[in-house]
């Protein structure tokens, strides 16, 4: 393609997103398409000469798009959002066009400046403390792993890496119940073994118990077990619960463990001054991790990664080929040394232009924004007679079920699932759920770029529409 054919492209292109994202609301935000039908339309074999473009976006349009699920809708309220947003784009289309790769300093010192600079600009808006040093990694998965290899390494004298691990099967992990599943992955691929992850009972609004905490690492002591490394999670992935690091951080300086803090959704949440009570504690914390692609309208991928000790993290991961060595070693981040891939994007550009173009008190609004949605909606659901809070609401998710009087956990569970699946076939709005104690709960989290309150009442309506209308049903049929 010559740079002619581009300019015309990339402008048809700018137009077809700026219609999207003015459109998005009206697509079926949940792909209804059977597995297999995307792999049917396409050809076996690649074309063996160039194609025009306009093929290509022909095909985009006809066979790609009716396999999209609409993550950017104001309707999606799954999973937890992976926001994207017009400046997020842009900058992304410029760190596509440089095709940077930012490994090192040298090869590209914009690249590693501004990310430095962009984990300053964080830990500014976060109230997260100046000590602190950040690095852009792929995904909280990532980072999560990268923390617990530093624990291990620091647990056993930073020989593992180099001997292999003499300790395997002794050395430990903790997290509640209620942890990602990304801490059990980590805890197999580092070495630890996935037994070796510690599952801690949660209270009742689902965090992590202190108490419990505790006994599980004395229990482990006494049985020839070498405590390393808890996860506390702020914001679980099932409810959004909140563990507590204070007490969970003065457990880990008595018996001298590595705090990693999952903070995937909720970190996003700490540019509002008054979530800040979520980091009390955070003077025990040895490195945390949130995601501005999930709630901080930064296109996937973004996830930044703090350490308090930034040498233990580079001795872990650093490793010197020839071919890498440079004459600014030292004076500079390398961030090939601050995690696992040696390849990395250029991802700080995204996050400078989302920052600059909305403004860290914009930012604010959007986010107390999507709060008091999840609140609101909370309290409809609690003044709602057959229906039930399922947990606390502290940030933008709210867990509720379905169930009249008189009905049973299990019947429950169809049902819910049920009108779980009604609602999504719609294509009008996108529930996921969870699983917790037996109970299928619904979750709908009010946190998308563009969700307003309108969108909000909209999805409110058609649950209690599909609800009433499918326990109908059921009625109905056994009364046959
Ligand atoms: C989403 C999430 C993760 C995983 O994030 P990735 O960036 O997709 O790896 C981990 N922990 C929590 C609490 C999450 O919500």
């Amino acid at each position: 393609m010559d740079t002619s054919d581009f300019r015309k492209y990339g402008h048809d292109i700018v137009e077809w997103i700026a219609r999207y994202f003015e459109n998005v609301e009206k697509y079926p935000v949940k792909s209804g398409l059977l597995p297999g039908t995307i792999k049917g339309a396409l050809p076996d074999n690649p074309p063996s000469g160039g194609e025009s473009f306009d093929l290509f976006l022909r095909d985009f349009d006809e066979i790609i798009m009716p396999g999209i699920t609409h993550w950017q809708s104001p309707n999606f309220f799954a999973y937890f959002p992976a926001n994207s947003s017009p400046p997020s784009v842009l900058a992304e289309m410029l760190t596509a066009a440089l095709g940077t790769q930012c490994m090192i300093w040298e090869t590209s010192p914009a690249a590693a400046e501004l990310e430095e600079k962009m984990m300053d600009w964080l830990k500014v808006m976060t109230g997260l403390p100046s000590e602190f040093e950040g690095v852009i990694q792929d995904s909280a998965s990532s980072a999560t792993l990268a923390a617990l290899i530093t624990a291990r390494e620091r647990a056993t004298q930073f020989v593992s890496n180099n001997e292999g691990l003499q300790d395997a099967g002794r050395l430990r992990i903790y997290a509640s119940a209620q942890a990602h599943s990304s801490v059990e992955k980590g805890a197999g691929v580092a070495g630890f073994g996935r037994k070796n992850l510690v599952r801690i009972p949660v209270r009742d609004d689902y965090s992590i118990d202190p108490e419990a905490l505790e006994k599980a690492i004395e229990n482990d002591i006494s049985s020839g077990y070498i405590p390393c490394c808890v996860v506390a999670t702020l914001g679980t992935t099932g409810t959004t619960a909140i563990d507590p690091l204070r007490p969970v951080g003065e457990i880990c300086r008595k018996h001298n463990l590595w705090l990693h803090v999952d903070a995937a959704l909720a970190g996003t949440a700490l540019l509002l001054p008054e979530m800040r009570w979520m980091t009390d504690g955070i003077e025990y914390v040895d490195s945390l991790v949130f995601n501005p692609h999930k709630w901080m309208f930064t296109n996937f991928d973004c996830s930044a990664y703090f350490v308090r000790d930034a040498a233990s993290l580079i001795r872990t991961f650093e490793i010197l080929p020839e071919y890498l060595k440079t004459r600014t070693r030292g004076e500079v981040n390398d961030y090939r040394d601050w995690g696992i891939p040696l390849g990395r994007r250029f991802r700080a550009l995204k996050l400078w232009a989302v920052i600059r173009s909305y403004g860290v008190e914009r930012l604010q609004e959007m986010i107390r924004e999507h709060i008091r949605l999840a609140k609101m909606l909370a309290g409809l659901i609690e003044a709602e007679k057959d229906f039930e809070l399922m947990a606390p609401v502290p940030l933008n998710t709210v867990c509720f079920r379905y169930r009249p009087s008189g009905m049973g956990d299990a019947e429950a569970n169809s049902l819910n699932e049920k009108i779980n699946h009604a609602l999504n076939d719609t294509g009008k709005l996108y529930l996921t759920h969870t699983k917790i104690g037996g109970r299928y709960i619904m979750r709908m989290v009010t946190a998308q770029t563009g969700v307003t309150e309108k969108h909000v009442m909209q999805a409110w309506d058609l649950i209690r529409d599909a609800a009433s209308s499918l326990s109908s049903q059921d009625r109905a049929v056994d009364i046959d």
